[in-house]
């Protein structure tokens, strides 16, 4: 069947996002992004031919402006990622409450709300797809990340639910729980805890980030793409409320 579907990737001007958004509109999918709205956003979307929509998920009109804008522009929604996010690192006795709450409204708040939005235009296209970029910390957790991992593993909630509201409607929902991915977000990570640590970039990866992994290798964004793809075609119509690891074998033990 010619490709003839559209899709919407929040937080598609980086990392994970961004090579996701890449890959659907190799697949012949006509796809815009959300980011928030600055200049350097604006200018990956150009040079990649994707269409930008600016908006701030933290604000619940954001994500109702942000469903119209794309209907208007590509003319529905059929499949939806839901990938934006960020991370914040301290114990629970210092977290800051309002990045608490940011946290909690980007990264389930806003996959909600985007779900609730476009959900018509998801049923009417006969193919829809809602794609949930969660985390292995949607299944298990590590210290000092409270917010991010009540986040993901909320997200992974709401992926089993809307994939049984969506039933028969021709509408899957899946979440992917990557493993550390090399992108901006980890590369700032590897660098301050080389420094904090006294160690190299190289040990920080091997003897602390991929310390629980069976493969002691970052994946690379492509890689989560190569999947989300898969999800996103019509060949994976019988996959739905699925949680898909793609870790490194790190949930194994
Ligand atoms: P990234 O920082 O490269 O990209 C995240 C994007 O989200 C950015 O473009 C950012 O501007 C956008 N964003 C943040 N807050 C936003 C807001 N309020 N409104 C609109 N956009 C906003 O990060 P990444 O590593 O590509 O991560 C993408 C997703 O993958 C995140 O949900 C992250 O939790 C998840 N993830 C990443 C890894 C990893 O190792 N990198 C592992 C597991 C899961």
């Amino acid at each position: 069947v010619q490709e003839d579907r559209t899709a919407l990737v929040t937080g598609g001007t980086s990392g994970i996002g961004l090579a996701i958004a890449q890959r659907l509109q190799a697949d012949g999918l006509r796809v815009a992004v959300l980011d928030l709205d600055r200049p350097q956003g604006r200018d990956v979307a150009a040079a990649h031919d994707l269409h930008f929509i600016g908006a701030d998920l933290s604000r619940r009109a954001d994500c109702r402006r942000a469903v119209e804008e794309t209907v208007a522009a590509l003319g529905g929604v059929d499949v939806l990622v839901n990938n934006a996010g960020f991370q914040h690192i301290d114990p629970i006795a210092e977290f800051p409450e309002d990045t608490w709450d940011t946290m909690l409204h980007v990264m389930l708040t806003a996959p909600f709300l985007l779900s609730k939005y476009a959900w018509p235009h998801l049923r009417r296209s006969g193919h829809g797809r809602i794609i949930n970029v969660a985390s292995i910390h949607g299944h298990v957790a590590s210290p000092f990340k409270s917010a991010y991992i009540s986040a993901k593993h909320g997200l992974i909630g709401l992926t089993r639910t809307a994939a049984l509201e969506a039933g028969e409607q021709g509408l899957t929902v899946n979440a992917i729980c990557p493993g550390y991915v090399r992108t901006p977000l980890v590369e700032g990570q590897i660098a301050d805890q080389a420094r904090t640590r006294g160690i190299t970039a190289e040990e920080v990866e091997q003897k602390v980030m991929l310390e629980p992994a069976a493969i002691k290798r970052l994946l690379n964004p492509e890689d989560i793409a190569a999947l989300a793809s898969y999800v996103a075609s019509r060949a994976a119509w019988g996959m739905t409320g699925a949680v898909l690891d793609l870790d490194l074998g790190w949930t194994a033990r």
